[in-house]
C-alpha cells in the first residue's frame, strides 16, 4: 500500500475584510514590472459595487472577466493561455481567481498551461502535469465547493469531463473573505452549499474513509446541519461558517472520494452541461437507496429553505443520449468503488443508470 502524499495550500488568510491585504501578499512576488498579475475575475463583479477600484493593479497587471454561465472549458482555458502569452511582455508573475468554483478552476488550469506545453485536455487525468505552475492565487466569493483547497480543476474537454489532478494544482494563497460572498442569489447559495454537503455525505459513508477525511468531515457536515438546518446563525455567522464547510468538506474528499451523486452529476453536466451544484442536487433527491440519511437530511433542507430543484431535464432525451450520460458516469470508477466497493460492478449497471436518470 503506497499512501498519497497530499500537497496543500501552503498560506491561508482567514477573515472578513481580508481582501484588503491582497496587495500586501503579492507585492513581494511580483517578478519584474513587466511580469504583471493577471486578475481573472466573475464577471457578476463587473456589474457589482463589491470589488470594484478594490483589485491592486500596478504596471501592465490586468483583469480578464470571465462568466461563470457556463463550467470552464478545455478549449476556454487555452484560448485564455494562448492570449497572456501573446499579449504580455514577460511571463506573469501570478494569477489570482476571484469568483467561484468556475473561475477558480479557471485560475488553476491557465496557472498550470502557462509553463506546460499544448493543451489542456492533454492533462486531464492524474499526475500528467510535468512542470510547476506559475503563482497562482484563490479567492472564493461563494462557498461549498472546496475547490479552493482541492488538488484539482475540473474542466470539460472534447471528450471528457475530469480534473487536472496534481500537485502543481493546489493554490499557493487562498484568500478567505466571507464579506464577499454577500449578495449571492438564494438558489445558488443552496446548490453551492449543498456541493459541500454532499461531499460530507459521500466521505463520511464511503469504503475509502479513514481518520483524516472522517475528521474533516464530520466538522463540515456539523457546519452544514447549523447553516442550513438550525436557526441560531446569523447572516454573517452563517457565511462565515459555509466558508469553512467548503473548506473542510474538501479536505474530506481530498484523503477519501466522493460518490454516487458526483458520478452521475458529471452526466449531467457533460450532456446536458448542468452546472455541478445544482446537478448534484438533481441527483441526490433519488439515492435514498444508496444515502438514506443524507438523503432525508438533504431533503429537510430544501424544503426549509424552499428551493426549486429542476425537473424533468432527462424527459425528452433518446436511448444515445442516455448513453452518453451512463458511459461519462461509468468511466469514474474510483467513485463507484468508495460509494459501492470493490464488487459496484456487479450492483450498478447501465439499466440501473438509466432508471435513475430516467427519474430526472
Ligand atoms: P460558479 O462559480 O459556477 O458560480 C455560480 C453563480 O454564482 C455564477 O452565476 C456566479 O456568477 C455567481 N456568483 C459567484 N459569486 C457571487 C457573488 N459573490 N455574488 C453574486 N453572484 C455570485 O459556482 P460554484 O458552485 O462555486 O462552482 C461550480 C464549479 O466548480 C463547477 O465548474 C465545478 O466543476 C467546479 N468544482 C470544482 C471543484 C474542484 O475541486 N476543483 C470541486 C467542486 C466543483
Ligand atoms: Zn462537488
Amino acid at each position: 500500500m503506497s499512501y498519497k502524499n497530499y500537497p496543500m495550500v501552503s498560506r491561508v488568510v482567514f477573515g472578513r475584510g481580508s481582501f484588503s491585504q491582497l496587495e500586501d501578499i503579492i507585492a513581494p512576488k511580483r517578478l519584474s514590472v513587466s511580469a504583471p498579475f493577471i486578475f481573472l475575475v466573475d464577471d457578476v463583479f463587473e456589474k457589482k459595487a463589491t470589488l470594484s477600484g478594490r483589485i491592486p493593479l500596478a504596471y501592465d497587471d490586468r483583469v480578464i472577466f470571465i462568466s461563470a454561465d457556463e463550467e470552464p472549458k478545455t478549449s476556454q482555458v487555452d484560448a485564455l493561455v494562448e492570449e497572456i502569452i501573446l499579449t504580455c511582455k514577460q511571463r506573469p508573475s501570478g494569477i489570482i481567481g476571484i469568483g467561484g468554483g468556475t473561475v477558480m478552476d479557471m485560475a488553476k488550469a491557465v496557472a498550470i498551461m502557462i509553463t506546460n506545453e499544448g493543451e489542456s485536455k492533454d492533462y486531464q487525468g492524474w499526475d500528467l502535469v510535468k512542470n510547476p505552475a506559475i503563482y497562482h492565487v484563490g479567492i472564493p466569493t461563494i462557498s461549498g465547493t472546496g475547490a479552493e483547497v482541492s488538488r484539482t480543476t475540473i474542466l470539460t474537454g472534447p471528450v471528457r469531463k475530469l480534473g487536472i489532478n496534481s500537485d502543481y494544482t493546489p493554490f499557493d494563497q487562498v484568500i478567505l473573505d466571507p464579506e464577499l460572498t454577500k449578495g449571492v442569489p438564494k438558489d445558488q447559495w443552496f446548490y453551492t452549499g449543498m456541493d459541500c454537503y454532499v461531499h460530507c455525505i459521500e466521505s463520511l459513508t464511503g469504503t475509502y474513509l479513514n481518520a483524516f477525511s472522517e475528521s474533516y468531515g464530520e466538522k463540515a457536515l456539523e457546519l452544514c446541519i447549523e447553516i442550513f438546518l438550525e436557526d441560531t446563525l446569523d447572516e454573517k455567522e452563517s457565511a462565515d461558517k459555509l466558508m469553512m464547510a467548503s473548506w473542510h468538506g474538501g479536505m474530506s474528499i481530498a484523503y477519501s472520494q466522493v460518490g454516487v451523486a458526483h458520478a452521475m452529476s458529471y452526466g449531467l453536466g457533460y450532456l446536458l452541461g448542468v452546472k455541478h451544484g445544482v446537478g448534484n442536487c438533481i441527483v441526490f433527491e433519488h439515492l435514498e437507496e444508496y444515502y438514506p440519511e443524507g438523503v432525508a437530511m438533504y431533503k429537510k433542507m430544501r424544503a426549509k429553505h424552499n428551493i426549486n430543484i429542476p425537473q424533468g431535464i432527462c424527459a425528452n432525451l433518446s436511448d444515445e443520449q442516455f448513453d452518453i450520460m451512463i458511459d461519462v458516469a461509468l468511466s469514474l470508477e474510483p467513485l463507484w468503488e468508495n460509494a459501492i466497493g470493490k464488487n459496484w460492478q456487479k450492483v450498478i449497471t447501465r439499466q440501473k443508470l438509466r432508471d435513475l436518470y430516467s427519474k430526472m
